[in-house]
């Protein structure tokens, strides 16, 4: 950004006072920021104390040697454990765990007790081919239970794993494993996707063909398919006859706080992704803690569903290690929302009796675009709290999600973090918060953060600039795989002693936080810096759009120009005055700066696979560049449809 910060446009009037019923029982009412405010190291003490700890920790935060953080580091536990057996020793063995729903149709539910018995098996099996304590375990699955099995298996022998996600190319499978330096892969025959299956073995083999991958010595399969797959001899296994060889009993070994547990890849929104670093003890107190208070978990009663790939860091943290550590009941789905219909989602809220839901914008304006008639068939009462994760969400989308999905009667979290935070960091509570539509607003007791301008002073509220954490919190980033240098560039040099997340922000007059996208994307007109998020989430407003996508391209007259990329709701052909009027409103919600040059109905935004609008390739297209990285975008043909599309710069 340049020496001016961000232009505060945008004004949302709308309030929702948390519903009476769940502000009375709340997991976590207001004085939980008070107490954190006091004594912010023996709030996160008390919060560890949810975990059963071989040795309990006696000292909270180690921050010696900065931004290398140390948290609870004399203590020793084992996450596996804290996730599955001592649920069982508490009686709870009986309890679903996981209800898996196929996306075929088939579905199995898998109690505590049956998953302690797995990960055993998984863990012996891991522990006969050879993989020690600190090896790296590559994991490249579908959204299967064996995916969560694997997982809780590596951090069971202290191994961590990278799970790349699948639907990744060879090339991108074959840098993570060589980065990692990882020697074994757990991966499946394929899946299903989009009613037909899909193979995934294949890829495996072609990245195994890579110089970097050559080092992976064991490959374990699990059938899920069924469809005919190459075979390498004495590299490759079944998952189901190696298990079915091992004892279902395991003894886990307790680790440091600091033990390695899994190495992550960024969604790569911009540019090169980074394999984020996360340890045991810090990461597993926050995800737990901030499932239990965010969605106001009560593990006996509620069904939870996190509907992100367990490739992405929210599959992790709320598929895996958050709502297991807590004990929960939830629902893991293979395939895509519109298999076999539009309604497959709501259909398995209804099937299961989902009570809480977590979902990104994306697929919210996705369901927009498809109609509100396609939620209306189920019966969505079930549903009490609703997050949101990913993308700022626009408050259009977030009025829609709380009336169609939540029936008007849900609090809706959104919630703000990143790969690098390895949990939630800034959201309402659902018990406590007065929310506003579109604002991710306060940091969760225990997180500090806040919005500077470009030289570091905090902003006064109503100002707006750059999005930092200026406290050390336990699920942080440990480093850059390999990399400290590029972990100490990255995070802590823009602003002294800060971490700085790379996300633009505002503050309102409340001083709640306000998502603006990431500073990279920040458009710069007539001297003014603008959010793409405020433009985008003007368009939305406006009933015919969706989804927006807005970039800054170069202009002669005014440094940059606003370009739009819209998707209509409905899908219906553009009818003639839209741009005009487009125009107008955008001018009438913000103000003529903001109005843009060009405005362009197109088909489908380029994203990541995690669904994030991939901004810079708009801006390459609107400035006639050649496409930057393109190998985490789901569909490089999504591309050539808009360069056809564009019409020469006026
Ligand atoms: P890369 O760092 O490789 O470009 P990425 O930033 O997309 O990839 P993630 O760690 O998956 O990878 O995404 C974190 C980013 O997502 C945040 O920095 C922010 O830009 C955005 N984000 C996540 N949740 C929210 C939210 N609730 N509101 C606004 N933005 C969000
Ligand atoms: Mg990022």
């Amino acid at each position: 950004m340049s020496n001016e910060s961000l232009a505060n446009l945008m004004t949302e009037t709308r309030r929702f006072p948390p519903p009476a019923a769940v502000a009375a029982d709340a997991n976590v009412t207001a004085a939980a920021y008070q107490a954190a405010a006091e004594d912010r190291l023996g709030f996160w003490a008390e919060q560890a104390r949810r975990l059963s700890w071989a040795q309990e920790p006696n000292e909270t935060l180690d921050w010696s040697n900065p931004p290398f953080a140390k948290w609870f580091a004399d203590g020793r536990l084992n996450v596996a454990y804290n996730c599955v057996d001592r649920h069982v020793e508490a009686g709870h063995g009986d309890r679903v765990a996981i209800h898996f729903e196929g996306e075929p149709g088939d579905s199995r539910a898998i109690t505590y007790a049956e998953l302690q018995r797995e990960v055993s098996r998984a863990a012996n099996a891991l522990t006969a081919l050879g993989v020690a304590t600190g090896d790296r375990v590559a994991i490249y699955m579908p959204m299967l239970p064996e995916a969560v099995v694997a997982m809780l298996a590596c951090a069971r022998i202290g191994a961590p794993h990278s799970v790349v996600f699948g639907a990744f190319s060879a090339d991108a499978l074959a840098t993570r494993i060589e980065d990692a330096d990882a020697r074994v892969v757990i991966t499946a025959d394929g899946g299903y996707r989009r009613g037909a299956p899909s193979a995934l073995k294949p890829t495996v083999d072609e990245a195994l063909t890579r110089p970097g991958a050559a080092h992976v010595r064991d490959v374990l399969v699990v059938r899920r398919t069924g469809q005919d797959i190459p075979w390498t001899e004495g590299r490759d296994r079944w998952w189901h006859e190696t298990l079915e060889q091992q004892s279902d009993e395991h003894t886990p070994e307790a680790f440091d706080a600091e033990h390695p547990l899994f190495i992550l890849y960024t969604s790569g929104t911009t540019g090169k992704p980074k394999g984020i670093l996360h340890t045991t003890g810090g990461y597993l107190t926050q995800v737990a803690y901030t499932h239990h208070a965010v969605f106001d978990l009560k593990p006996e009663t509620d069904v939870f569903w996190c509907t992100a790939d367990i490739g992405w860091v929210t599959g992790h943290s709320y598929i895996v290690y958050g709502p297991l550590a807590n004990g929960a009941t939830e629902v893991l789905y293979e395939g895509t929302p519109n298999t076999p219909h539009n309604g497959r989602w709501w259909e398995i809220v209804e099937k299961y009796g989902v009570t809480l839901l977590y979902t990104a914008p994306t697929a919210i304006r996705t369901c927009m675009k498809w109609g509100d008639d396609i939620p209306a068939r189920f019966d969505l009462s079930s549903l009490r709290v609703l997050g949101s994760v990913g993308e700022p969400i626009n408050p259009e989308a977030w009025i829609w999600y709380r009336k169609h999905i939540g029936g008007d009667r849900t609090p809706v979290v959104d919630t703000w973090w990143q790969t690098e935070t390895g949990g939630m960091m800034i959201s309402p509570l659902p018990g406590v918060t007065e929310a506003k539509p579109g604002s991710a607003q306060t940091p969760l007791p225990g997180i500090s953060a806040t919005v500077v301008d470009d030289d570091g002073v905090e902003v006064a509220n109503g100002g707006g600039g750059y999005l930092t954490l200026t406290e050390p919190w336990p699920s942080m980033l440990r480093t850059i795989w390999g990399d400290d240098q590029r972990f100490l560039d990255t995070y802590w040099s823009r602003f002294e002693g800060r971490y700085f997340a790379g996300d633009g922000a505002k503050k309102d007059t409340d001083g709640d936080i306000w998502l603006l996208g990431r500073v990279d994307d920040v458009m710069l007109v007539s001297g003014h810096n603008i959010s793409t998020t405020e433009v985008e989430s003007a368009l939305v407003s406006h009933p015919r759009i969706a989804e927006a996508a807005v970039v800054g391209a170069t202009d002669p007259q005014t440094t940059q120009a606003i370009c739009a990329f819209v998707i209509l709701r409905g899908g219906a052909e553009q009818e003639e005055g839209l741009v005009e009027e487009l125009r107008a409103h955008v001018a009438k919600e913000l103000g003529p700066i903001a109005k843009p040059k060009r405005i362009l109905a197109v088909d489908e935004l380029p994203k990541t696979r995690s669904g994030k609008i991939m901004r810079r390739l708009l801006r390459d297209v609107a400035e006639n560049r050649e496409l930057g990285d393109v190998t985490t975008l789901t569909d490089p043909a999504v591309m050539d449809l808009i360069q056809t599309k564009l019409p020469a710069a006026p």
